[in-house]
């Protein structure tokens, strides 16, 4: 009779307390964080969440076909350099002199392998051209002129710098100069005329994580000025614990090493993702200053930010789609 009872139990026990099944891969995306207003036109807020559902669509299709981690992460961010509504590739924000010098870097986190490049201003996708850093050359960051003399060596796509013009971030120049002159400080009052960096991180079906993030960097930024999206463990960083992207003022997060804190503190101190990552954001770093998106290795994916918004979007093996803008 207990034979008989034992497997019966187990069976009334195991249907009650269904498991979710594991997950096979997850994926965050951000299009930059900053000041956001709930009261802009509701056709503009909606045309950015359009862009962040077809980023995200875009990879939940390749990783639900088996893609790695890294190729997601590439193609994801090289379809929002070429949408002029980021700050990155084509649209992104003009430095002092009315030009722009972009900033990338991709880090496959299975493996430790990355690249980056720093200030280039012919490249049409930067991201592409920090894959090459990695796959191509002993070094990890490559700057400037160096940069692009390397681009022609490997055959990425080159273009004029001003194929990264667009009207709304020319305007966004000349505002923030007059505030400038108008004030007499460097540093504008909040993050408005920024965002729009763009992230992805992945966790692949083989369990590989990855991480990429692309930038124009800050409107009227000065003399080669370099943030933290080419600084491997400030705005972008990928290991076997978790990948994360990083958006918001560089100096702040370049300062704290932001995106190697969240892996370090799961490390050496345990935390999970979520309170690694909102310890950083919250604690660590000031009101205002951006936020980060990212993924471990068992899938749990976070999101957090000190700003008024971040443009992220999120999905998984378990059916998670999900896009949002505010708190
Ligand atoms: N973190 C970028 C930089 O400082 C800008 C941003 O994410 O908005 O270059």
């Amino acid at each position: 009779m207990r034979f008989l009872l034992l497997p019966l139990l187990c069976l009334v026990g195991c249907q009650s307390a269904p498991k979710d099944p594991p997950i096979d891969w997850a994926i965050a995306v951000h299009g930059g964080a900053g000041t956001m207003n709930r009261n802009a036109p509701p056709a503009r807020l909606q045309a950015y969440r359009d862009a962040m559902t077809r980023a995200l669509a875009m990879g939940r299709d390749m990783l639900a076909g088996g893609a790695t981690a890294l190729d997601v992460c590439e193609a994801v961010i090289r379809s929002m350099e070429d949408n002029p509504m980021f700050n990155a590739g084509v649209g992104a924000v003009f430095n002092e002199q009315g030009e722009h010098e972009l900033d990338a870097s991709i880090m496959d986190g299975s493996t430790m392998q990355c690249g980056a490049v720093a200030g280039v201003r012919t490249i049409k996708n930067p991201i592409s051209l920090a894959r090459k850093v990695m796959t191509e050359t002993r070094h990890v960051l490559l700057a400037g002129e160096g940069a692009e003399k390397f681009a022609k060596s490997v055959g990425v796509e080159l273009v004029e710098n001003k194929h990264f013009d667009t009207e709304g971030r020319r305007r966004s120049l000349e505002r923030l100069l007059r505030e400038r002159k108008r004030t007499g400080s460097l540093v504008p009052k909040d993050r408005r005329y920024d965002y729009g960096t763009v992230g992805c991180v992945v966790l692949d079906r083989d369990g590989r994580l990855a991480a990429a993030t692309s930038t124009g960097g800050m409107t009227a930024k000065k003399w080669g000025r370099v943030g933290d999206t080419p600084i491997l463990g400030a705005g972008n960083y990928a290991d076997n614990y978790a990948a994360i992207s990083c958006t918001g003022t560089g100096e702040e997060f370049i300062r704290h090493a932001v995106a190697r804190s969240v892996t370090a503190r799961m490390a050496y101190g345990g935390q999970t993702l979520e309170a690694a990552s909102a310890a950083v954001v919250h604690d660590v770093l000031k009101e205002g200053d951006g936020g980060l998106i990212a993924v471990d290795r068992d899938g749990n994916i976070a999101t957090p930010f000190n700003s008024s918004g971040m443009y992220r979007a999120m999905a998984n093996s378990r059916g998670l789609f999900k896009v949002a803008i505010f708190r």
